[in-house]
């Protein structure tokens, strides 16, 4: 079978609509799952597609010219989005990221954003709305974006050398791109602006000190992120994991550094001070440290697919609810109820090496969102 035919079938088998329990109508309110992981946090992917093909992401190998990414019909249009956007906040979620894919290349992504940024948690609060993005069409989107009322921004920077970066995002998209794009955001009136640099061995590596520098001082905080066994396509393997640890190391051998408090409990980044004052570094420990014991984090695809878990390898189907008229105190029930039976902790088994075998295939970042 050719090979979109059998990427598209995994994809399409993987999920099951779920059950709405018979008490369903009441209003959800705030839910826990098994290990008492409140639902706070919900990601929702805006398209499979992408501009980039990141070695470590969509290698082009796999993401080829002829890859079925999804129809335009299975995703779920902005009144869609927004509507499971409502039942999550109603549910506990506070914090929402819109990811991808490329969540720029979304049509008319500023529409979305304003309906969006009206959502109000229960206590009346102002949703806490960010987005992931590489970048590339920030300098003509951001002040759009800031417009419609998007509050903060992280964009992924995997290096400063040209050629490097060329290389990485496997679309020979030059870096000074991005650069201007961080300084239009900056300028629209973003900030702290988080910067997510992927750090793989042999990849990136020798950039791991220059990005530091570079960014010492200046409104972005850069965080140094251990590359993950995410998805099927990246032909992950352990020793091409850089740890946090040596990461740390190589910057204070350089620029002498300190551990400072996180900003909240379950902070997925630690984070690290310069002892000159020149501003702060996090890193993500994704492999060598699980924080599954505070993951708050739902995760909604392209299409409407919930995953509790980014190595999940399976889904819930709330579009299904959706377009077969389910209501929405039933859609919420369905929700808590995946929620309070959730157990994932797939981190916490990968270092105990009890994790799913590597034949199980698991969802791609870029369809999931990261
Ligand atoms: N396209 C946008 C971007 O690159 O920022 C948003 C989607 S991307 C899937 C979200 C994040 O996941 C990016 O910061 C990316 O670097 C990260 N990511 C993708 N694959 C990864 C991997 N195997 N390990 C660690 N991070 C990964
Ligand atoms: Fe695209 Fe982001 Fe994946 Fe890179 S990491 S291929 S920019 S979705
Ligand atoms: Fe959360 Fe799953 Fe990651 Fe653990 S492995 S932190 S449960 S997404």
């Amino acid at each position: 079978m050719p090979e979109k035919f059998t990427v598209l079938a995994d994809r399409f088998s993987c999920h099951a609509v779920p059950i709405i329990p018979a008490a369903a109508g009441a209003s959800a309110g705030a839910v826990s799952d098994t290990l008492a992981r409140p639902l706070q946090d919900l990601r929702i992917s805006l398209t499979d597609r992408c501009n980039f093909r990141c070695v470590y992401c969509m290698p082009k190998e796999l993401f080829h010219q002829d890859y079925a990414f999804l129809p335009r019909g299975a995703l779920l249009n902005f009144e869609e989005i927004t509507r499971i956007a409502r039942i999550f906040v109603a549910c506990g979620v506070r914090k929402i990221r819109l990811t991808g894919g490329e969540p720029l290349l979304r049509k008319h992504l500023e529409n979305l954003i304003e309906m969006l940024a009206q959502l109000k948690t229960p206590d009346g609060s102002d949703l806490d709305l960010a987005l992931t993005t590489n970048g590339s069409l920030l300098a003509r989107k951001a002040q759009s974006l800031r417009d419609a009322g998007l509050k903060r921004i992280t964009v992924s920077l995997d290096s400063l050398d040209d050629a490097t970066f060329r290389r990485v995002n496997g679309a020979d998209f030059p870096v000074a791109q991005v650069l201007h794009g961080l300084d239009v955001a900056h300028a629209a009136g973003f900030g702290p602006i988080k910067l997510n640099m992927v750090v793989k061995r042999g990849m990136n590596d020798q950039e791991i000190v220059p990005m530091a520098r570079h960014f010492k001082g200046t409104p972005f905080i850069l965080r140094f992120i251990e590359y993950m066994d995410a998805g099927s396509s990246n032909d992950w393997k352990m020793e091409d994991v850089i740890p946090s640890s040596e990461v740390v190391r190589r910057v204070a051998a350089h620029m002498p550094l300190e551990a400072i408090e996180p900003n909240h409990p379950g902070e997925t980044a630690e984070r690290w001070r310069y002892l000159d004052g020149g501003g702060e570094i996090g890193v993500v420990s994704s492999v060598t440290q699980s924080f599954c014991r505070d993951c708050i984090r739902a995760r909604l695809s392209t299409e409407g697919v919930l995953y509790t878990c980014l190595f999940a390898t399976s889904g819930h189907d709330l579009r299904a609810l959706m377009r077969s008229g389910k209501t929405d105190g039933e859609i919420s029930a369905a929700v808590a109820h995946v929620w309070r039976e959730r157990a994932d902790r797939y981190s916490e088994l990968r270092s105990t090496k009890t994790a799913p075998a590597a034949t199980d295939r698991k969802i791609e970042m870029s369809y999931i969102g990261g």
